[in-house]
């Protein structure tokens, strides 16, 4: 065994791609390692430093991903003027009627 260095515990491979993503960008090498969740069974994904040098750089990016995922998760939906569908804060028109919101 390697001295793989445990980062972050996803909660799907997907996320633990996109976190990788994320890590490779600045630089820091990481893998991620799947298994089957005994509990559920469903497939989970953790992600690993590969090299233990570069911990320090791959918390700095993890701090950045954790923040920015909560800043979008703690946003509340708006209601649209027009029509009063829920919309993500994040959209600039209507999904259902495309007024402006
Ligand atoms: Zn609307």
């Amino acid at each position: 065994m390697s001295q793989r260095i445990l980062l972050y515990k996803a909660y799907d491979y997907v996320e633990a791609r996109l976190v990788v993503n994320e890590l490779e960008l600045a630089g820091v090498a990481a893998e991620v390692h799947r298994y089957s969740d005994p509990e559920t069974g469903w497939i989970k994904a953790d992600v690993y430093a590969s090299r233990p040098s570069q911990l320090e750089a791959a918390q700095r990016v993890l701090a950045a991903y954790r923040t920015r995922r909560e800043s979008k998760a703690e946003r509340p939906d708006v209601a649209c003027g027009h029509c009063g569908e829920q919309n993500p804060a994040n959209f600039e028109l209507c999904w259902s009627c495309r007024a402006d919101l």
